[in-house]
């Protein structure tokens, strides 16, 4: 299996799946997380109502941790700071998730790399920059640094 070829696939799944997150998610941004295993989904999620799950935190609520040989692929960088909910950056460490893939990253000025550096800090395999061009066409509208989360 080329894996190139399937993180493009399983981000387009995500980018998909980051459409169901509006409107509820204003205004936060509308991102979609989904955990591949043996090129197989066995868990997705996106972006709920402010002060409730990042798309990350959904996709991981109904799993057994920790996960073992899993890949996140997640439309937007996960969040490094704490605001209304935990950091997603960290949830996915504490997850034990093998690797990260990331379209693009997150310009607010608390995160911007700081949730891709937490993740290779932790010795996570951090891939970014797959499908950038998709997902920055619909998720650029959404992304101003006055999220609030
Ligand atoms: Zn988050």
């Amino acid at each position: 299996m080329n894996t190139g070829k399937q993180d493009q696939t399983f981000m387009l799944e995500a980018l998909q799946l980051s459409k169901q997150a509006l409107p509820n998610c204003r205004p936060n941004p509308p991102v979609g997380c989904v955990l591949v295993k043996d090129q197989q989904i066995i868990s997705a999620g996106f972006t709920q109502k402010p002060g409730a799950m990042h798309a990350e935190a959904q996709a991981l609520a109904e799993l057994q941790l920790p996960l073992i040989d899993v890949c996140a692929y997640v439309t937007l960088e996960p969040c490094s700071f704490v605001g209304r909910t935990p950091a997603c950056a960290q949830s996915l460490i504490d997850s034990k998730v093998s690797r990260v893939v990331i379209a693009i990253l997150d310009p607010d000025p608390r995160n911007n790399g700081r949730g891709l550096a937490m993740l290779e800090a932790a010795g996570i395999e951090v891939k970014l920059g797959v499908c950038t061009s998709q997902v920055q066409s619909f998720l650029s509208p959404y992304l101003i640094s006055a999220t609030v989360y």
